[in-house]
């Protein structure tokens, strides 16, 4: 009988092909499972991987760059903390040792091409000819049988578009993080920075932002309200050609409307205008929408919801998360879903509202994806699952059945108010069809604001008016939410991605908080990039190397050519850099230096004049001292396990600025630096 072996993404992910294959026996082989049986008259083994087991490195290591040879090697070879691989490894080796035919298993994505190949051809050195591909989007026994009695060929395309993109990430990471590096060392520092193929572009994307709101300027404006007893309406100008016509831009004509209309204690009701209009139900969830929909639902961060909803998907409860498509296909069986879902009972109602519909079709959005359809539940119950993988798991049910949905009934009320000749008006949106909503509460995000029932020509009494002053206000911050979508929409990065360069550049210092805000480092790396090496910040060009891994991926390219181009590009950028490498570095430098200091400052001194208090480590211990010593001899104890941060706030009982602790092993706490202060009485 002729074996193939199978190789699994995941332990978890093996043992779950296995068990929806049918009747399999577990043999284990230097401390790992791999689940043997029987099938279409073949014997298949299926072996798990552990994610990636090769990784690229350099020939040789070292502090130079441009380095260009690299290879795949084993992980644990280079990676540390990589030692749990190698078991894995071993095991690979001697089950393909078995085979005659191979079947990559792993999630089908590039990177699920490129971890299945690469262990199947550097481990047995398989030609492609006998290697299959199994494409499955959930894993759930029925996709999993389908899939396996389809195998498909060798996926070429997808593999080489895969290995593509590792190198090309190896490339500019590696060697432009080493440019930046080697210039601070240069000037005798040290500072672990990185930049990388998306990464740059995206964090140029932030700073161009931030500088967009340094230099912003507010321009002075100015509104009147008049206020009712149950709403406020606001003037507005109908002959004013601008936009906001309820802004008023200069001060005198401001203050001579008001005057004239400040002491009228009615207004006629001059127009009522009512428009009744759709609301149209959600489009179904792609990586990025769970995202952002997450974070601005329960503030769980990209990256969490990513590993969260890779947890649903290991466990089969719904499909393979990171799609970048919005579409649902019919031969997903919408009804089949809908009756699974209604076997649980906190969905029952919901599933079977949707069920009564003559017409079960969901609305799809405009994005596709090769691979695999938008996010679904398997309809697969859960058992028991943590608070934030349920919160999750809800929503992502939740927009499933609100696709399904029919668009919901609004209508918006525009009342225009009279006073002497000027107009004031008042706005409301109500529902008067909830149908979608129903489906996807609480997660139902609209505006609900009632005015009273008036006649036109009725003349309403009014309790006052307001001339308020104001500004422009600047750009705004992107936030977690916002920021997966922009980068989303400029086609950087992939969906799988996307988080984890967002959190790259919080671990790097060069962003922080939440709306994300760009640090003067993080601004210093794009203006030191943009000066000496702008291809690297470059969003063209980071997305003209995506479409030529497209075209790999559709055999249109190749592997070598596309990574020849690459090469010459930064061999030319880096070039030009190392020229000038001691003084990139200088300016980078001092940029460190004061945030270093920045970081340490924690606000003006209580003592004396003009000092500010710092906190400072001397000879293993950490105290808060004032720039003025010996002058000014103030100062205040630190804790001495743990991380300490600034933060922005101030004790309310004392008045000493507050410092974050973060403890290993217990939760994070604040506190102010006064050792008396009354809050830590019953410390
Ligand atoms: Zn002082
Ligand atoms: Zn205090």
């Amino acid at each position: 009988m002729q074996t193939a072996v199978m190789v699994g993404e995941k332990p978890k992910v093996a043992s779950r092909i296995a068990q929806a294959l049918g009747n399999y026996s577990v043999e284990e082989n230097r401390g790992v499972k791999n689940y043997v049986l029987e099938k279409n008259g073949k014997k298949i083994i299926i072996a798990p991987a552990v994610g990636h087991i090769f990784n690229l490195e350099e020939h040789e290591e070292g502090w130079d760059y441009p380095v260009f040879e690299v290879q795949w090697e084993p992980i644990f070879e280079n990676e540390d903390g990589a030692d749990y691989v190698k078991k894995y490894y071993n095991n690979l080796r001697d089950q393909l040792d078995k085979a005659d035919e191979y079947i990559n298993a792993c999630d089908f994505d590039l990177e699920g091409s490129v971890i299945g190949a690469n262990v199947i051809k550097q481990l047995a050195n398989a030609d492609e000819g006998r290697i299959k591909r199994m494409k499955f989007s959930t894993l759930t026994p029925d996709d999993l049988n389908e899939a396996f009695d389809d195998l498909e060929d060798f996926d070429k395309g997808m593999t080489e578009a895969g290995l593509t993109r590792h190198v090309l990430d190896f490339y500019y990471g590696v060697n432009v993080s080493r440019a930046l590096m080697q210039a601070v060392r240069e000037n005798d520092r040290y500072k672990t920075l990185s930049t990388g193929r998306v990464q740059g572009p995206s964090l140029k994307m932030l700073a161009d932002k931030e500088r967009s709101i340094i230099e912003f300027e507010p321009d002075p404006y100015w509104e009147i309200f008049l206020h009712h007893s149950e709403f406020r309406a606001k003037f507005q100008d109908p002959e004013a050609d601008h936009e906001k016509n309820d802004r008023i831009w200069e001060e005198e004509i401001a203050e001579g409307i008001f005057d004239q209309v400040q002491d009228e204690d009615e207004a006629e009701v001059s127009n009522i205008k009512v428009n009744n209009y759709k609301h149209n139900p959600p489009i179904p969830f792609n990586l990025t929408g769970l995202q952002s929909e997450a974070s601005s639902q329960f503030n769980i961060n990209p990256k969490t919801t990513q590993s969260i909803a890779q947890t649903l998907y290991e466990n089969g409860l719904i499909s393979y998360p990171r799609t970048e498509s919005q579409k649902l296909p019919k031969k997903l069986g919408y009804s089949n879903l809908l009756k699974k879902l209604k076997g649980q009972e906190e969905y029952e109602g919901l599933a079977q509202k949707v069920l009564d519909k003559d017409d079960i079709y969901p609305r799809q959005g405009k994005k596709e994806d090769d691979a695999h359809p938008a996010i679904y539940p398997t309809g697969e119950s859960p058992g028991s699952l943590s608070k934030k993988e349920r919160k999750v798991y809800d929503l992502i049910v939740k927009r499933f059945l609100a696709v399904f949905g029919d668009a919901a009934k609004r209508q918006s009320l525009t009342l225009t108010l009279d006073v002497r000749g000027y107009e004031f008006n008042a706005k409301s949106k109500i529902t008067k069809e909830r149908n979608w909503f129903n489906l996807y509460d609480p997660y139902v995000n609209v505006e609900e604001a009632e005015l009273p029932g008036v006649e036109e020509g009725e003349v309403l009494d009014i309790e006052e008016f307001e001339l308020a002053d104001k500004e422009t206000k600047p750009p705004r911050r992107y936030s977690q939410s916002s920021i997966v979508n922009e980068l989303e929409k400029r086609e950087l990065g992939t969906k799988a991605t996307r988080a984890q360069i967002v959190d790259r550049l919080y671990d790097r210092e060069y962003i922080e908080g939440d709306p994300i805000e760009v640090t003067d480092l993080g601004l210093a790396i794009v203006e030191t990039l943009e000066d000496h090496s702008p291809a690297v910040v470059s969003e063209e060009l980071t997305r003209e190397f995506e479409e030529k891994m497209e075209a790999i991926r559709e055999e249109k390219n190749s592997r070598e050519e596309v990574i020849e181009e690459a090469k010459e590009e930064l061999t030319e950028t880096l070039s030009k850099f190392k020229e000038k490498e001691k003084e990139i570095g200088r300016e980078l430098v001092d940029t460190i230096d004061q945030e270093r200091k920045r970081k340490r400052q924690l606000g003006p001194c209580d003592q004396c004049e003009d000092g500010t208090l710092r906190m400072i480590k001397s000879s293993g211990s950490r105290f808060v001292g004032c720039s003025n010593y010996p002058d000014c001899e103030n100062s205040f104890p630190l804790p001495n396990n743990g991380d300490i941060s600034k933060t922005d706030e101030t004790c309310d009982e004392c008045n000493t600025p507050k410092i974050q602790v973060y403890r290993e092993k217990s939760s994070n706490y604040k506190m102010c630096i006064d050792p008396d202060c009354p809050t830590k009485d019953d410390w």
